[in-house]
This record gives structure tokens, sequence and C-alpha cells, in this order.
């Protein structure tokens, strides 16, 4: 039989790189995608294995869905979003999706990966210029004060947290101060801050076929 790997991590073989959306898991050697490249699927999927000109493209736009945990529909609109803003397309649109409050708390290293970010955001653990916030999908600007609330402070997933945050480094845009357990937004994210392997370029020529 066939060994179960979690289905997150099916993610991760079907793009066939590190999504990283297990936490702790995804800097361990429990790791699957080191052991198991290939796509999943039966016989790696071999149907799916087929190439198309297509493809490339649709992979890479998947690919940052996935990382970001952005449903299809709402991506498109981050997209046309991107493509009214001026500059190039492709790194409005990593902006907008750095800007999701999910992401900032990632980033913020007030938990261990972006779909649990979602989670504590949905359960309504932040602030955002003090006022609760429990959407993930709000963006964050320039100013902004994202802090975990002062309830939840005590539990023990935030206490574990921020010892762990301390050696996870902050991106330029963000500041953290890990005593009050906030972080400020200090200037809007820019390409070189999206530390992923990533082709926004693809992603365009995706939307504009
Ligand atoms: Fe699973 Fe994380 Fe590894 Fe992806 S990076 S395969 S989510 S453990």
């Amino acid at each position: 039989m066939a060994r179960q790997t979690d289905p997150v991590c099916r993610l991760c073989r079907r793009e066939g790189m590190k999504l990283f959306l297990k936490g702790h898991r995804c800097y361990s050697p429990k790791c699957p995608i080191e052991k198991r490249a290939n796509p999943p699927g039966q016989h790696g999927d071999r149907r799916r294995g087929r190439t198309s000109d297509f493809r490339p493209y649709l992979r890479e736009k998947q690919k940052v869905r996935r990382i970001y945990s952005v449903g299809e529909r709402q991506f498109r609109g981050y997209f046309k979003l991107a493509s009214k803003s001026k500059g190039v397309t492709g790194e409005a649109l990593l902006r907008i999706l750095e800007r999701r409050l999910d992401n900032a708390v990632f980033r913020l290293g007030f938990a261990s990966s972006r779909p649990e970010a979602r989670q504590l955001v949905r359960h309504g653990h932040f602030n955002v210029n003090g006022r609760r916030v429990d959407i993930p999908s709000f963006l964050v600007r320039v100013g902004e004060v994202i802090a975990v609330r002062e309830k939840s402070r005590a539990l023990p997933l935030f206490k574990e947290r921020a010892a762990e945050a301390e050696s996870r480094t902050v991106p330029e845009w963000l500041t953290r101060d890990l005593t009050a357990m906030q972080g400020t937004v200090s200037r809007l994210p820019e390409r070189e801050n999206v530390d992923l392997a990533i082709q926004e370029r693809l992603i365009v020529e995706f939307y504009s076929r």
C-alpha cells in the first residue's frame, strides 16, 4: 500500500517545490518532498505529467495561489487590481499578496506557516491599529500596527511562537517588537522582499491569453 502523505504536502509535490504549508515540518527531515518529488497520484499521475504550452503558465499561477492560500476568484480579483495599478503588474500582484493580513502575521513570526496565520486571524487573535480584525485577506497599509490581542498573548501557542520568532528574520517592510507582540508596516513590500521562487511574468501571461 502506498504511503500516505498529508494532503497539504501533495500540493507541494504537484508543484515540485516546497510551498511551506505545514510550519515546522517543512523545515525538518519529515518533509516528504525530498524523498518523493514526483507528482501525486498513482504512478506519479502520468496523465497530468503531459506537457503543453499552457502548462507552465497555469502551474505558476496555481503555485502562487497555493503559497498564499488564495481561492481562484479572489486571485483573479487581485490580478485585476494589480493590472490597474502603476508599474509592473506582476510585482504589483506580489505586493498585494504580501499585504494580506495572514501573510503579514506569518512574516512577523507570529505563526509558523501562512495556513496557521490564516486560522489564527480567523479566530480573532489580532488587532490592526487597536481594532480586532478577523479577515485573513485584509490588506495592511503603511503605518498600520498589527498586534496579538492582549488576551491571546498569554496562550501557550503565542508564547511558543514568540520564542521561535527570535530566530526568524522579518522582511524590511515590517518592523517587529516581540516584547509587545506587535509589528508595524513601515513601507510597502518590494519584489526583492518576496523570498520565493516565483516567475510572476508567467502569471501575467496566463491572464493575458
Ligand atoms: Fe509538506 Fe511543508 Fe514539505 Fe510542503 S514543504 S511537502 S507542506 S512538509
